[in-house]
């Protein structure tokens, strides 16, 4: 298997006309397909600091193409004329902005996405609701829980394992959310083999799993980021973006003899990846790593102090960069389930076109950078001797 990091990205149905969607950009919101157009967009303007005292309206359970939280930060910025009308003409506004910024391509790719999250919320029924909003005191452990709300780099220590550098494994879930969330998952492959829908897998590499974002949990996941694994990553991963954490693609996996058996050698689509077992019997699946590497080191070999072999517990999150280069040995008997969360950070992502040294986190990128170094050091002591050499015969 390549390296190619497995991307979740979707490109199935993307129109190559770049056209197919009729008046893509401009699409309606429920609710307001039969009435006219409420706003003139056209001659309001975003204002250019936002109104700090304007409380946003909450957008979480529409199902958008942006996240609902960058429409409540929109929001402020709203001109003051608008801040009265009714939430479904402020999206209409705030939506036809942010389609702006998207290529036509990727605006036809946005709308058809959307339209598939639609088709399921619209017609799945979900078994476990209070999954799908993040109540902290059920969905984790206290421990887990008390770390987060003291915020510092040693109470995450206090409940974390480093066993190799940048992989860090704790307690994360309460076992009655794993098994909540396993029951839900089993409904929704229920549902999908009964429906007999077409569901996108979470990757190029798994054929089977799901995307927790397209059944709802986008906006759960959103808090899991915000407020639990972003304070994390700033502390252990700010070189990778830890600290500008700002969006994530959610899914499970399933592996066993009638499932996925193995996942092939391959770096994440992520920043900073979040891997929780819950679940349920199994053997084998080990989780292997082999040293964090940029794009143009990804197949440069390993050294022996990066390799590192991790068995699951169900419960047990491992965290680490994306980039760190991993793989998972077959699950010989049983059904292993794991929660997967790939956390981007835009910030990082543009911030990395400019840069070409990556020493700070590519295991290569610090070996050459070492090597250098003592080339430097050698190239200056000999200078330093030859003269030393020059003034003594003189
Ligand atoms: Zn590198």
């Amino acid at each position: 298997m390549s390296l190619d990091g497995g991307s979740g990205d979707r490109r199935e149905g993307q129109s190559p006309a770049g056209n197919a969607v009729a008046g893509g950009g401009n699409g309606v919101l429920p609710g307001d397909s039969i009435r006219p157009a409420a706003v003139s967009v056209s001659n309001q303007r975003l204002r250019l600091n936002p109104n700090k005292e304007h409380k946003p309206e909450s957008y979480d359970d529409l199902q958008l193409e942006f996240s609902p939280s960058i429409f409540s930060s929109l929001e402020r910025y709203l001109p003051p004329s608008m801040l009265g009308l009714p939430r479904a003409d402020k999206v209409k506004f705030m939506r036809e902005i942010l389609l702006k910024y998207l290529p036509q391509g990727e605006r036809n790719r946005v709308q058809k996405h959307r339209e598939y999250r639609q088709k399921i919320i619209s017609s799945y029924q979900p078994l476990h609701r209070e999954l799908y909003t993040m109540h902290p005191g059920t969905t984790f452990v206290p421990s887990f829980l008390k770390a987060v709300s003291d915020n510092t780099e040693e109470s995450f220590r206090s409940i974390m394992s480093e066993p190799s550098p940048g992989i860090f494994t704790f307690e994360i879930l309460h076992p009655r959310f794993c098994e909540l969330l396993l029951l839900e998952v089993e409904n929704f492959e229920k549902w999908v083999n009964n429906a007999k829908f077409r569901i996108m897998r979470p990757n190029t590499m798994n054929r089977y799993g799901a995307v927790l974002d397209d059944f709802g949990l986008e906006t759960m996941l959103d808090k899991l980021v915000d407020g639990f694994i972003r304070p994390i990553s700033k502390v252990f991963f700010p070189e990778v973006g830890g600290a500008t954490l700002d969006s994530h693609h959610g899914f499970i996996v399933e592996y066993g003899n009638d499932r996925d058996v193995d996942l092939g050698f391959h770096v994440d689509d992520s920043e900073v990846t979040l891997n929780v077992c819950l679940g349920k019997q199994f053997s084998g699946g080990e989780l292997f790593f082999r040293g964090t590497r940029c794009d143009k080191h990804v197949n440069t070999g390993s050294h022996s102090e990066e390799i590192f072999d991790y068995s699951h517990v169900p419960g047990q999150a491992v965290l680490h960069r994306g980039r760190h280069r991993h793989g998972a040995r077959a699950t010989t008997s049983g059904h292993r389930i794991n929660l997967l969360l790939w956390c981007r950070s835009s910030v990082f992502r543009e911030m990395k076109k400019y840069q070409k040294d990556f020493s700070s986190w590519c295991g290569e990128c610090s070996r050459e950078k070492k090597e250098r170094q003592r080339f430097s050091v050698a190239a200056t002591k000999l200078e330093l001797l030859r003269k030393e050499e020059g003034e003594s015969t003189t």
